[in-house]
Formats: C-alpha cells, structure tokens, sequence
C-alpha cells in the first residue's frame, strides 16, 4: 500500500449480528492487538455496547476485521478491512476501502462493461465527487457513505473487471467542482431526451443540476418503456397511499414539471382524493416498473398503462447519454462539461 491511499469508509449493514466468512478471519480492538482469530465463519453480536465473538467471548465496543485472502460480509464478497461497532444492541459493519477501489466497485453495480471508456471515466468522476463529497459531511463518524441505494450501491471488490478499475485508474483523484466547492454530482441511468432541473425533483435549485438537453440516449434500452399495472396492483398502491380503493379508483397526473415530467399525482375513489408528489407514488408503485416520472398514465381495461421516457429521476450525468457522447468522439471532460454546466474538473489535493 502506498502512503497517501485515500480510503472510504462505507456502511454495509446495521444489525443485532453480523456473519463474516473468509479462510482466516483475524480481529484486532482499537489498541491494535489481536482480539481473536477463526477460520470459515464467525458470527459477531451485539451486547449493548460489546461484541460478541461466535456465541462465546465478549471484547470491546470496536473490532476492526480482515480475512486472508478478503472477507465476505453477509452477502458482500471481496471485503478487504471491516471495521465493527457495537451500538446499543446494533453491530454497524462498515468496509473501509481504497477509494479507487470504491469507484471503480461502484461503477461495476451502474454501468454496464460494453459503455464506452470515455462514458466509464466520466462516471468514475462523478462517483468520486459524489463518495468525497459525502465523506466531507459524515451523518455519522462511524462513516462516510452507505453502501446502498441511499448513497451508491457497493457490494464489495468481487467481479469487479478492468475496465471499471482502468476508468477509475484514468480519472484518478479528479473530482467535480462549483465555485471550488464539490459538487453534487447526481446521475441517472437515461434522461429520455433532457434532464431534469434539481430544484423540480428536491425542491432546491442547484445552478449546474438544471435541464439540458440530451440527444444521445436513444438507444437505452429503456429510452421508451411501458408498464401495465393491474387492477388489484394498482388497488394495492392507493391503500399503501391512503386511498380505500373502491371500483371507480382513479389515478392521473394532475401537475408537470417545465420538462413535462409528472410533478402531482392524483389517486381517487368513492369521494376520497389525494394528490400527492408523484416521486411518492413512483415510490409506492415500484422503481423498476414505473421507471420515471416523464410519464402518461391511461386507464384501460384491466387495469392502467403507463408510458413513458428514461429511468430514473433525470437530474445531472445521464449515463446512456454520456455513452452516446462519447461514441460521437466526446471525451470525459466534455461529457461532464455538458452534465455539470459551469463546473470544472480539479485534481483532488488530498
Ligand atoms: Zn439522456
């Protein structure tokens, strides 16, 4: 390891007990001596504010934990270092990793391989912006990001090919940056044709997050999409969103954003109304079958049908749009110049 490796640390479970899985496990406490040791498996609780080893020793509030040649951690393979909190009867698992590894771990969970080198680069940037960012504003100082949907999804070092490592290798250290502040480098899988403005989406306008438009996600394969939703799925959704569905339920887009996204939903039936945000509804309904907001909804036979453009919630880097720059000869730069308008793109001083 070379001095001046920059690691992140990221949650990867919060919970009365954690299995950890490798040929060796070793644990050392916070004075750096080794605690204990095992081999194939050991499973780790909580105790108020101790740890339990495999059902029998209790040590400290903190074990940090390696495995040779790594670790599995729960479903999380490929973990070099985790470190283990004991938290009022919680273990927090928290995987701390070289953050070149972390982005180029990402990158493999968002893109596909086939993306172009240039697409991969531009994403491995903003998935460093995003990750040091996040790092600098700790909701906990047990760590930086989750390693979740709620930050970016990171499930460890396992399958991770070349050219995710080469994109983060390429882009190493370069972050996004507004007025020398990181910036807030949000991203989507397809925008569907133009992004969206942030403050449309959070309620906060962020001047390089507004709408552009995309011309080079067409290919998406999620471009158009198309999903039916039956009767009893849909009576499913209004009671899950407060609405008592009876057999004139009703569910329209009753608001729009300027980029013709759905901004308002309403559900109705039997005299009961609600308009609510459509991100809830899109929430309830399911990410994956109602893909975004720049959506029609129709109510046919059996059911409803909604159509629509793009996946997800439109703001920042489009990643299929990155790729279809840089299949027209953009390279990274320029791909985050067109995302990120008015940022620059600075070696990160570590
Ligand atoms: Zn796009």
């Amino acid at each position: 390891m070379t001095t001046g490796t920059r690691f992140i640390r990221v949650l990867l479970t919060r919970a009365p007990e954690v299995v950890l899985e490798g040929k060796t496990i070793r644990a050392w406490g916070v004075d750096g001596r080794l605690a204990a040791e095992a081999a194939g498996r050991v499973t780790l609780a909580a105790v108020g504010e101790r740890i339990r080893w495999n059902g029998s020793r209790l040590l400290g509030d903190t074990l940090d934990a390696a495995g040779a040649p790594d670790l599995r951690v729960g479903s999380r393979e490929g973990i070099g270092r985790v470190r283990l909190l004991a938290r009022k009867g919680e273990l927090l698992a928290v995987a701390v990793v070289p953050l070149e590894a972390y982005v180029a771990a990402v990158l493999s969970r968002e893109a596909p391989p086939r993306f172009h080198p240039e697409a991969l680069a531009a994403l491995a940037v903003a998935v460093r912006t995003y990750a040091v960012g996040a790092a600098a504003k700790t909701r906990d100082p047990a760590y930086d990001v989750v390693g979740t949907v709620e930050d970016q999804v990171f499930t460890g070092m396992d399958g991770v090919t070349a050219v995710f490592r080469e994109a983060a290798d390429r882009t190493r250290g370069l972050v996004v940056r507004y007025r020398g502040e990181l910036a807030r480098t949000v991203y989507h899988s397809t925008c569907g044709g133009r992004t969206e403005d942030a403050g449309s989406v959070w309620g906060k306008d962020i001047p390089y997050l507004r709408a552009q438009f995309c011309g080079d996600c067409a290919d998406s394969p999620v471009y158009r999409w198309e999903y039916r939703m039956s009767e009893t799925e849909g009576r499913h959704v209004a009671k899950a969103l407060g609405v008592p569905p009876g057999k004139d339920l009703g569910i329209a887009v009753t608001g729009r954003t300027p980029t013709g996204r759905a901004s308002r939903v309403r559900i109705s039936s039997s005299g009961v109304s609600r308009e609510l945000q459509a991100a809830e509804f899109r929430k309830a309904a399911g990410y994956a079958k109602v893909r975004s907001l720049k959506m029609e909804i129709s109510h046919v036979a059996g059911g409803w049908r909604f159509t629509g453009e793009g996946w997800g919630h439109g703001v920042g880097l489009c990643q299929y749009g990155a790729n279809g720059m840089a299949r027209r000869g953009a390279g990274f730069c320029e791909i985050l110049a067109r995302y990120y308008p008015g940022t620059e793109i600075i070696g990160e001083t570590p």
